[in-house]
């Protein structure tokens, strides 16, 4: 099992549905979240300039400097190659957030650093993850890259795809489909 994430560029309208869906499923405390949108502007003006959207989490990442550098163990990989923080390991000393490349973490109000978990809670009842479901254009793709035939494989099989900073070495798991 190795869950991972496509995100289709060209048909994110930048609404932020899915962060606001992260938010009240994973209870985010107001004024942050573990997803988010990154805008640019794309063409030239006026005949092709546009906007592009991507929504950005966690990458889960095949190779963690987050994990490596944790010195309680609160931040660990599970099946299916879920990057999470336990909470009550963590002392907040802010070493996995130093050696993220993706700014992927934040502190907690309560004093632990937070993160996507892919929905790990719901995966595990057979559904989506919030973000994927709520998602007004399906640009959202989800599922087991060990699987030929989940919707992430075979999106990831039809369409070119780029990862962010994949100078950085780790892996990252989130795909952007062009
Ligand atoms: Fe760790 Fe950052 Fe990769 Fe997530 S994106 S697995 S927090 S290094
Ligand atoms: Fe580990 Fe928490 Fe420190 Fe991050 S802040 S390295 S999860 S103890």
């Amino acid at each position: 099992m190795r869950y991972a994430m496509a995100m289709d560029t060209r048909k994110c309208v930048g609404c932020s549905d899915c962060v606001v869906a992260c938010q009240t499923e994973n209870n985010v405390p107001l004024g942050f979240c573990r997803d988010w949108i990154v805008e640019s502007v794309r063409g030239t003006y006026p005949d092709t300039v546009k906007m592009h959207f991507k929504s950005e989490r966690c990458m889960h990442c095949e190779n963690t400097p987050c994990v490596r550098t944790c010195p309680t163990g609160a931040s660990h990989v599970i099946e299916g190659g879920i990057v999470k923080v336990t909470p009550h390991e963590c002392i907040g000393c802010g070493a996995c957030i130093e050696s993220c490349p993706y700014d992927a973490r934040y502190v907690h109000p309560e004093g632990y650093v937070d993160k996507c978990t892919f929905c790990d809670h719901r995966i595990a009842q057979g559904m989506n993850t919030a973000c994927v479901d709520v998602c007004p254009t399906s640009c959202l793709i989800f599922g087991d890259l060990d699987d030929p035939k989940s919707p992430v494989s075979k999106a990831l099989e039809e369409k070119d795809w780029y990862v962010i900073a994949p100078e950085a070495g780790t892996k990252p798991q989130l795909y952007f489909l062009k």
